[in-house]
């Protein structure tokens, strides 16, 4: 099996250090290990463009964050304190992702949702990364969400004050007002 490029991925602030400012908590690691697999091998997502033609459409940081698996510094998208209604779509395909109405008022610099749109988000196994300083055996893994219809990477999903929320990079997403 190859192994994804992860030479773009979490250049700072590392997963590490993204968890503990955050006091954020990865989710427990029981999410479906077939979804990242079946990514791996081959999966066929409906809407696929290569590199060059996604840099094309994409500003560098949101390829780095839809396209290898990066992450916005908290605070930086300005659609984490949008509170308007609204549809949220995924910024590499259009797919309707999130809604307005499902938004957790989460005080952490990132877009916070209680669910998806019903099959618009595939999740998948991310780390722990060795060469990010990440332990194996004691750091948890994180489960990681994905576009469904391109794969584009929008954030991952934690426990949150004890509650499953869907963490969100604003850079992922188109937001439209109702
Ligand atoms: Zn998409």
């Amino acid at each position: 099996m190859t192994q994804p490029d992860r030479t773009l991925r979490w250049p700072a602030p590392t997963r590490r250090d993204f968890l503990a400012a955050t006091g954020l908590t990865a989710a427990a690691a029981a999410a479906p290990r077939h979804a990242a697999a079946a990514q791996s091998a081959g999966f066929a997502f409906e809407i696929t463009r290569t590199d060059d033609e996604w840099r094309a459409m994409l500003t560098q940081d949101e390829f780095r964050i839809l396209r290898r698996g990066g992450t916005e510094l908290p605070g930086s998208s300005e659609l984490w304190t949008e509170t308007r209604p609204g549809d949220y779509c995924c910024k590499g395909c259009d797919l309707l992702l999130y809604r307005g109405a499902w938004r957790e008022p989460v005080d952490k610099g990132w877009v916070f949702f209680r669910h998806s749109e019903e099959n618009a988000v595939l999740t998948g196994i991310d780390g722990p990364v060795a060469e990010y300083g990440m332990d194996p055996y004691t750091d948890l893994t994180m489960i990681e969400a994905h576009c469904r219809r391109c794969g584009s990477h929008l954030g991952h999903i934690l426990l949150v004050d004890g509650i499953v929320l869907h963490c969100i990079n604003g850079t992922s997403l188109a937001f439209t007002p109702l």
